[in-house]
């Protein structure tokens, strides 16, 4: 298995730190408002990653944080009137909603920043003890970039680039520093805000400490993987690196993997700039499932442009492949049962060529484009081979890879029955025969699918239609 590493522009060849385990950190939403489906590709596709990876027998603890206490929280609590704990749980609960609407599985650990004060207190403290930080006259405390050798390998930047760069970032308060590289981990209270006492100043945290003392507790002084989207290489994976490795004396993560932007008119899509659209948003018109397939239809280090096409693409794509799954069966319910023929499997063991390149496509840094392309496939080998003539083995074997290759990918395309009442299936069936009359097949094609899709299976007999559950 290949990933391409930030760290050293390549792709290198995936060897966990112990062997069959995988410690993996992902850097998550600060929460002060529903998210957005930028902030949800990095979710859907370090999901994908931590999926395949269990698929090839890795046991992956999968540790992603909250920032529940941030400028953006208090602005908001302040703006209701509320404490921003309000705010906070709020809107974790809704994007774990988000996230189950998404078929992406909650980590093994979800650490909330405001719950890990105390790690932060002592790695803080261990740095200032090194000479790696220092307080400044009004409590605040900075990491002394220039002390960390290594500073800048991870964003490939020259630290004399950035300190002409950074002169004029300078905000106020912060001519204290001795250098304008130096960035902050602990600043002091502002009247009205939550803050934690320490021995430098009643206060709270910089951003950047959460992360690597989350990932410390949760997971160890050495990672695997450390991910985020690529807004998050400089500073805050940079700085991580930096407190990290200066307090623990260790590489901090092996492996550094950064999604590309979601964009939308070829811009990045944020909520800053106004130019986007909640996951909630797009739960009015469309399947979930639909966004995590258009998310996986590109790879994950290319930009992907958001448009209305884009969308429809992908809502098609996706139901090609629930509707061959609800084929197959509906085909299996009414075929033979026994053995598979000799030509049946000498097709299945066919078949399993587009097995094969689905796993050298992940294999290749996670290349989900080229893996969906490889179950596109074996959906058109089902729809060839799969017919009426079929054993039921036969059919039900090529809807089961067509299945398991699809939840690789957190993709669910064998759509249970969704708990259809009688009377609704047979008005359906009604409306179905109506249309027929009325000479209209498309729409008594697409009230067989419908139902297709949500396991109700059709069956035009003598009698007139007879119907089951799947
Ligand atoms: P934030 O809440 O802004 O810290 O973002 C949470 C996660 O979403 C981070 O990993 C960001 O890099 C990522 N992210 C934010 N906006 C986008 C976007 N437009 N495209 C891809 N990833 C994004
Ligand atoms: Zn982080």
């Amino acid at each position: 298995m290949k990933i391409y590493n930030t760290l050293s522009k390549k792709k290198e060849e995936f060897v966990p730190i112990e062997e069959g385990k995988v410690r993996m950190y992902v850097c998550g939403p600060t929460v002060y408002n529903l998210i957005h489906i930028g902030n949800a590709r990095p979710m859907i596709v370090f999901d994908t990653v931590r999926r395949y990876m269990e698929h090839k027998g890795l046991e992956v603890n999968y540790v992603s944080n909250f920032t529940d206490v941030d400028d953006k929280i208090i602005k908001k609590a302040v703006e209701e009137g509320v404490d921003a704990a309000v705010i906070s749980k709020r809107y974790i609960e809704e994007c774990k909603k988000d996230m189950e609407a998404m078929n992406v599985r909650p980590a093994t650990m979800h650490p909330l920043a405001t719950e890990e004060i105390d790690g932060m207190l002592d790695m803080i403290g261990k740095l200032v003890e090194q000479g790696y930080a220092y307080k400044a006259e009004d409590g605040t405390v900075y990491f002394r970039t220039r002390n960390f050798k290594e500073y800048g390998k991870l964003s490939h930047k020259n630290l004399d680039d950035l300190q002409g760069g950074n002169r004029s970032l300078l905000v106020s308060g912060e001519g204290q520093k001795e250098d304008g590289l130096d960035f902050v981990l602990w600043k002091p209270k502002k009247e009205g805000e939550p803050y934690w006492e320490s021995p430098w100043c009643n206060g709270r945290p910089g951003w950047h400490i959460e992360c690597s003392v989350m990932s410390k507790r949760y997971l160890g002084d050495e990672i695997d993987i450390h991910a985020g989207g690529e807004d998050l290489v400089f500073p805050h994976h940079e700085n991580e690196i930096a407190q990290s490795e200066a307090a623990n004396g260790k590489t901090f993560a092996r492996y550094w993997m950064h999604n590309a932007f979601l964009n939308i008119d070829n811009r990045k899509m944020s909520k800053s700039a106004g130019n986007f659209f909640t996951v909630r948003d797009i739960s009015e018109k469309y399947d979930l499932q639909v966004l995590r397939f258009f998310m996986l239809s590109a790879h994950y280090r290319s930009p992907l442009n958001f448009s209305a096409e884009l969308m429809e693409a992908a809502k098609n794509g996706y139901e090609r492949i629930v509707t061959s799954v609800g084929n197959l069966n509906y085909l299996a319910g009414n075929a033979a049962q026994g053995d598979m023929s000799g030509e049946e499997k000498k097709l299945l063991a066919e078949a399993g060529n587009f097995e094969a390149k689905f796993d050298e496509a992940m294999d290749d840094d996670f290349n989900t484009a080229d893996a969906i392309a490889a179950i596109f496939e074996l959906v058109k080998f089902a729809n060839t081979y799969g017919n009426e003539k079929s054993s039921a083995a036969f059919l039900t074997a090529l809807k089961e890879k067509i299945v398991e290759l699809s939840d690789i990918c957190g993709l669910l395309v064998e759509k249970k029955e969704e708990g259809m009442l009688d009377e609704e299936i047979e008005g359906l069936i009604e409306e179905r025969q109506a249309a027929r009359k009325a000479k209209n097949f498309a729409r008594a094609d697409e009230i067989r699918k419908e139902l297709l899709e949500k396991g109700i299976i059709l069956e035009d007999t003598r009698e007139g239609v007879k119907w089951k559950r799947a």
